[in-house]
């Protein structure tokens, strides 16, 4: 149930229904942009309740929500001027903003590093990604470096570079926060509901990956944790779900991407890394996700992909990584052709 509230509702207005809603034994999420003030409640049961509320002068109208997942669906965003944009110290993902999150699977070393920022900021990347947990499938292979990384990781950020980096433990939070910029949860921790409950109470952008085996329904239930816990600042990634073809590692689920945008207003990038599992892949497979839509992308590369302490063999180097760049910046030019041709 979305409760719309007219453009002159005040701050004591939106506290005075949601005591009410609460007293009506109710769950409720306040949603506001730059022009409305939506009030999103959860749970069905006190619908004749609800009514009541249509009698408050503030109040614009009452809109049921059916579906589920009330907070990720799109029909929110229809009683709202424009789909989810997630800020990150000033550059944003959703919405017509692009960008591309790159760097190694496994953080190695400070100087190594350094390189691979520096290298990324000639080509105006705003955003590195770099794992020091790693949810590896065999415990025999190198976990990350784990707490001994997190120096490493606010070295990036004060190259005047965003972090990305994967959290897999709620314990790890804390440590984590003052030097992430974005947490990653990965495909293997879609459905971990604790950890989601723990991100959902801090503010700080999550880029969720789908499961590898989830459905478009599950994934967004599963966002639905971060949401109603609290942080709407979510981005989905489409990483390749599995497959029987023993030709690469995923199958990327390219109808993922324009399905749901249409089913929620919340950005959505592409990892054509962990799709295909093969660096001769992962260029033609992040153009493909541009051209249907995608708000940006999250690529794997180093300065030697040989010597990478994980995922090396999907991994681009810095010339292949410059020409991903300048393709994909061609496509994106396209598809906002494309864009016009088709409004
Ligand atoms: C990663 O980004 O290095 C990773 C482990 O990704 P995924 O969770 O998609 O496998
Ligand atoms: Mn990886």
């Amino acid at each position: 149930m979305i409760i719309v509230l007219k453009q002159e509702a005040t701050q004591e207005n939106i506290a005075e229904l949601t005591d009410h809603i609460q007293n009506a034994g109710l769950n409720s999420t306040v949603v506001t942009d730059d022009f409305k003030k939506l009030i999103c409640i959860i749970g069905e049961k006190g619908k004749e309740k609800l009514k009541s509320f249509l009698t408050l002068d503030y109040v614009e109208k009452v809109i049921p929500i059916i579906k589920e997942n009330k907070l990720s669906d799109k029909t929110l965003r229809e009683h709202q001027l424009h789909d989810t944009v997630v800020d990150i110290k000033g550059a944003c993902i959703g919405g017509d903003h692009f960008n591309i999150i790159a760097g190694p699977c496994s953080i190695q070393d400070e100087e190594n590093t350094v390189k691979i920022v520096s290298f990324l900021k000639t080509l105006d990347i705003k955003f590195f990604r770099g794992g020091i947990y790693k949810p590896r499938t065999s415990p025999y292979a190198f976990q990350g470096l784990r707490e001994n990384g997190l120096s490493i990781l606010k070295t990036v950020q004060d190259m005047n570079m965003r972090v990305v980096s994967e959290v897999v433990d709620p314990r790890h939070i804390e440590a984590m926060l003052p030097v992430v910029d974005v947490f990653q949860v990965g495909t293997r921790n879609m459905a971990n509901f604790e950890l989601l409950k723990e991100l959902a109470k801090i503010k700080k952008p999550v880029l969720f990956k789908r499961g590898n085996t989830a459905s478009l329904k599950e994934y967004l239930m599963a966002a639905e944790y971060l949401l109603s816990g609290g942080n709407p600042n979510v981005i989905l990634c489409e990483r390749g779900i599995k497959g029987y073809d023993t030709e690469y590692r995923n199958v990327f689920d390219i109808n993922a991407i324009p399905t749901l945008k249409k089913m929620t207003h919340l950005p959505i990038i592409a990892d054509p890394s962990h799709a295909t599992g093969r660096r001769d892949l992962v260029t033609d497979i992040s153009m493909a996700a541009t051209v249907v839509g995608c708000h940006g992308l999250i690529v794997e590369m180093h300065d030697n992909p040989e010597l990478a302490l994980s995922d090396g063999y999907q991994t681009l180097n810095f010339e292949q990584f410059t020409q991903l760049v300048e393709k994909v910046k061609r496509i994106r030019d396209f598809v906002r052709l494309l864009e016009i041709w088709r409004k």
